[in-house]
């Protein structure tokens, strides 16, 4: 195996774990990170969560599961090519969405606005919550006690107000300091893996076509290629062709550029890495424009198709009547749930409640929350 490089997140440089455990045997300890977001129940239920399209609109398309393992696909990629911790990477690319709730960014649009007078739900701090608080797997202590840097990178923003509450990891965001370099990884292979998938899945769901997609120039110049260079392929290998190349193409580019933008700021470790005043995994001014220009056709012309807008507005109205219903009336909920709420007493306990209660939503998979909206309402 190659040497890391200085500047990669390390074990000995690490700021470890919140309680103190004995070492990993066999295993570095950020491999033992990647392995507890595995074997967790979050992870499990990420097959039956919505990525774009509802989980049983169809069974051909991503869901938060199959993106999750994309994006650590890429993201580790990128990460050893670059001499940088891949099994970091790999544990944070993982864990990225482990907060979300069923049915996507509407079902999380949702549950924060049912939850404005009680502090707010936001899906990047939930699957903090996930793997520090929620996860019951260990006898010693309360979630997945993971790693620092771990930590660090599935905390992707946070504002200056939660940002507070989270002592050490909420520092960065208060002193505006930058994650390491595994984590803007991280980050980055997110966007990749969602752009190319939701170009193959929109395509494929009959809600973009080709023609339309031609005036993103990414997409535009890999479709002019491969029909100028293989004549009469079939559309499903015509797709995959492009999806591959548009892929490999902004991999290709992130490498080089963060590369070079790495050897400019002459970094010697980690803090260097933090203190470098902006993201240093970033994409060449061309393929960035490309990456983005996609990105903004997908917003516009597939998250907002009125298909998926109207799937999005059923999403919204089962989050309201579980929220509602179980905030109403308690004996609905399991007993487990119910506990939780006993247990949380004092002037805040209203507050306490409901956040018990978007826990228990944002758990839940997409048909469970459908057949419960059933029961309630
Ligand atoms: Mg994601």
């Amino acid at each position: 195996m190659t040497a890391l490089a200085k500047y990669a997140a390390r074990e000995k440089t690490s700021k470890g774990r919140a309680y103190t455990e004995p070492g990993p045997g066999p295993r570095g300890q950020y491999q033992r990170d990647r392995d507890r977001i595995i074997h967790s129940s979050a992870f499990r239920r990420l097959e039956y969560k919505t990525q774009v399209f509802v989980n049983h609109e169809g069974d051909m398309f991503r869901t938060r599961l199959t993106h999750s393992l994309e994006v650590s696909q890429i993201g580790r990629t990128v990460a050893r090519s670059m001499r940088l911790n891949e099994d970091l990477t790999e544990a944070i690319c993982l864990a990225h969405d482990l907060g979300h709730t069923p049915f996507g960014h509407a079902g999380q649009d949702a549950l924060n606005k049912c939850m404005q007078e009680y502090g707010g739900f936001e899906h990047n701090l939930q699957s903090l919550r996930v793997v520090d608080q929620l996860e019951e797997k260990y006898a010693g202590f309360p979630g997945l006690n993971l790693m620092y840097e771990t930590r660090e990178g599935i905390l992707k923003h946070c504002s200056i107000r939660n940002a507070r509450t989270l002592g050490d990891l909420g520092l960065r965001f208060i002193n505006r300091l930058q994650p390491g370099l595994e984590a803007q990884i991280a980050n980055f292979a997110d966007e990749i893996a969602y752009n190319n998938h939701d170009v193959d899945d929109g395509l494929r769901a009959g809600l973009l076509s080709f023609d339309q997609l031609c005036s993103c120039d990414l997409f535009r110049e890999q479709y002019e290629y491969v029909m100028g260079t293989w004549q009469g392929l079939d559309l499903k290998r015509l797709r995959h062709e492009l999806i591959r190349r548009m892929i490999n193409k902004v991999v290709v580019d992130l490498i080089k550029t963060s590369t070079a933008m790495i050897t400019e700021h002459d970094l010697s470790d980690i803090e260097d890495v933090r203190d470098a005043g902006r993201p240093l995994i970033c994409l060449g001014a061309g393929v960035m424009r490309r990456h983005k220009q996609l990105k903004q056709f997908l917003h516009k012309n597939l998250y907002r198709h009125e298909r998926v807008l109207k799937m999005s507005g059923e999403a919204k109205g089962v989050i309201t009547i579980l929220f509602n219903g179980y905030m109403h009336d308690t004996s609905s909920l399991p007993a487990e749930v119910r506990s939780d709420i006993e247990r949380s007493s004092g002037k805040h306990r209203e507050q306490a409640k409901a956040r018990v209660i978007a826990d228990y939503i944002a758990g839940m998979t997409d048909r469970f929350a459908i057949s419960e909206a059933r029961r309630l309402g």
